[in-house]
């Protein structure tokens, strides 16, 4: 019996509300040809992101009703640290209420003018935090990572080369930190290896700087170790996932992700005096360290989800969504970022509609026809989200790839949902010359994606 169904039954659920083709065109109109301004009781499927989207397990909703919400010394917290403890083997876990809190801290004491802070791909929110404080974030992935059609097994690898050329270059006294996104999700939620992981701690420890892992899809990660590193077939999850943190010095965790929750961070590490630094600004932005701006319920929740994602069966199933749904459009012609990622796929829409040119938004153009066939939610990873007009000549500039990104929510959808999304993904295939191009009619200086507003353009 190979088929790999849902580890779980449903005990609750939440309706999904059907609408028309002629309903979906009018909603879309209305949104300005733009999904993030689409009511989320309008979408059908909605693929938008898997963060903090995760359907929790009757477990964790249990743990939530026996939180102990005190103020301060809470019996939650010292739960929700035994589990990130037992899982990082670090000393100091401070929880914040979502990543880029945990990174809003840690940049905060290690960033600065002239710091460099390399990575895999920073996430944007690292990114964001990181160049907030006056550093660089600089990103050293392996040119495999940047080749989408290319397979590779660990295309979130950090080039171990250009790392070492890098401390070289700007020096260790200048690098507070080193970091590696696992899985790498800029980079397609493409994963890192053990032997990578082992390989950039030897290089940055050489020269007495520390290892962070940016672990929001750690158990992810661990899966494609299992499955694809030799060594570690025989090894749980949860060993792979123990021998990574083993190589780092400290991790920020968004729990939105691999966390099951659907709020909740935090920053782990085995420096004092920068955990205590640490605890001083969390008290000033974010709440006493044994909440850190969640409720003692939310840790209740991460506290079990985060030992229910590396259940062997339940990360069988999600590595066989994701691959499931990739493989049926694949098979019939569609283009996406290969191998498919751990939490989504992406799809190239500039080869899904070859008839539209740059300028007419193919992401965009995609993820409107998207919604408009089946009510799929997903989102433009392109020029829309990373283009902008050049700001002497007003011309725009286009990014690298145009890419629409379908991300999975964890435990949400089952296998005949994604029978559909592959069907509305075909339906709009098979009459692809017909989906429209799109115009800006407004943009934000920053961010545009978020609030843009667009235009259909007849051919
Ligand atoms: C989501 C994410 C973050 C930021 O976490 P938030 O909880 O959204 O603030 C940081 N890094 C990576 C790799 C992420 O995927």
């Amino acid at each position: 019996m190979g088929t790999i169904i849902e580890p779980f039954k449903i005990k609750m659920v939440e309706p999904i509300r059907f609408t028309t083709r002629e309903e979906r065109r009018r909603i879309l109109q209305e949104a300005f040809f733009n999904p993030f301004l689409i009511k989320a009781e309008d979408i059908q499927i909605d693929l938008l992101t898997d963060s903090g989207t995760s359907a929790m397990s009757a477990a964790q909703w249990g743990a939530m009703m026996v939180a102990d919400e005190s103020y301060a010394g809470g019996r939650s917290f010292f739960r929700f640290e035994k589990v990130v403890k037992e899982l990082t083997g670090k000393k100091h876990v401070i929880p914040t209420h979502q990543g880029r809190a945990a990174e809003r801290i840690l940049f905060s004491i290690l960033g600065g003018k002239g710091k460099a802070i390399p990575n895999n791909n920073h996430f944007d929110t690292t990114r964001a935090n990181i160049e907030h404080v006056g550093a660089e974030a600089v990103d050293l992935v392996i040119d495999e990572g940047k080749k989408p059609s290319l397979n590779h097994p660990f295309k979130g690898n950090i080039d171990i080369g250009k790392l070492e050329a890098f401390i070289e270059r700007v020096r260790p006294e200048n690098i507070p930190v080193g970091m590696i996104t696992v899985t790498n999700n800029t980079g397609g939620g493409q994963p890192v290896s053990m032997a990578n992981i082992r390989a950039a701690s030897e290089v940055l420890h050489r020269h007495g700087i520390p290892l962070f892992l940016d672990c929001c899809r750690f158990a992810e990660n661990a899966w494609f170790i299992k499955t694809r590193e030799e060594g570690y077939a025989d090894k749980t999850p949860k060993e792979i996932a123990q021998k990574m943190f083993s190589y780092c010095d400290g991790a920020t965790m968004s729990c939105k992700k691999d966390g099951m929750g659907n709020i909740g961070g935090f920053i782990a590490m085995n420096d004092d005096a920068l955990a205590e630094q640490a605890r001083n600004l969390l008290i000033l932005t974010e709440g006493f360290p044994t909440y850190g701006g969640l409720a003692a319920r939310d840790l209740e929740a991460l506290a079990v989800g985060l030992e229910e994602v590396l259940d062997e069966n339940y990360l069988a199933y999600r590595h066989a969504c994701v691959e499931y749904l990739a493989k049926k459009i694949v098979a019939e012609g569609v283009a996406i970022v290969q191998p498919p990622g751990g939490h989504a796929i992406f799809i190239d829409a500039r080869a899904f509609l070859p008839h539209l040119p740059l300028n007419r938004y193919p992401g965009q153009a995609l993820v409107c026809a998207l919604y408009e066939a089946g009510g799929v939610r997903s989102v433009e990873v392109g020029s829309v989200m990373f283009g902008k007009p050049d700001p002497a000549t007003g011309q725009e500039t286009f990014a690298e790839m145009d890419l629409v990104r379908l991300a999975i929510p964890r435990r949400v959808y089952t296998q005949s949902h994604v029978d559909y999304l592959a069907e509305v993904v075909l339906d709009v295939f098979q009459n692809r010359d017909q989906v429209k191009g799109l115009r800006f009619v407004y943009q934000a200086p920053f961010l545009r994606h978020f609030t843009a507003r667009f235009e259909q353009v007849e051919p």
